[in-house]
């Protein structure tokens, strides 16, 4: 049985066909994340986290590039 936690509340809910709002614990909550979304204040967790710091290093990457003296 998989189990995730709910972005919105952290709470448990049990990833099958029955949670029709996974990985959200109920539609309030589904509601509530993409609310933050369009205010964008939406903290992004877990894997995508880790994209967007790649994100950012690429960017100071290119950044340096771009400042070095020839
Ligand atoms: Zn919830």
């Amino acid at each position: 049985m998989t189990v995730v936690n709910c972005p919105t509340c952290e709470k448990k809910v049990v990833w099958n066909t029955e949670s029709v709002h996974r990985p959200f614990c109920s539609e309030r909550c589904k509601l509530i994340d993409l609310g933050e979304w369009a205010s964008e204040n939406h903290t992004i967790e877990g894997a995508e986290s880790r994209d967007a710091l790649q994100f950012d290093e690429f960017d100071i990457a290119l950044n340096d590039e771009f400042f070095t003296p020839e």
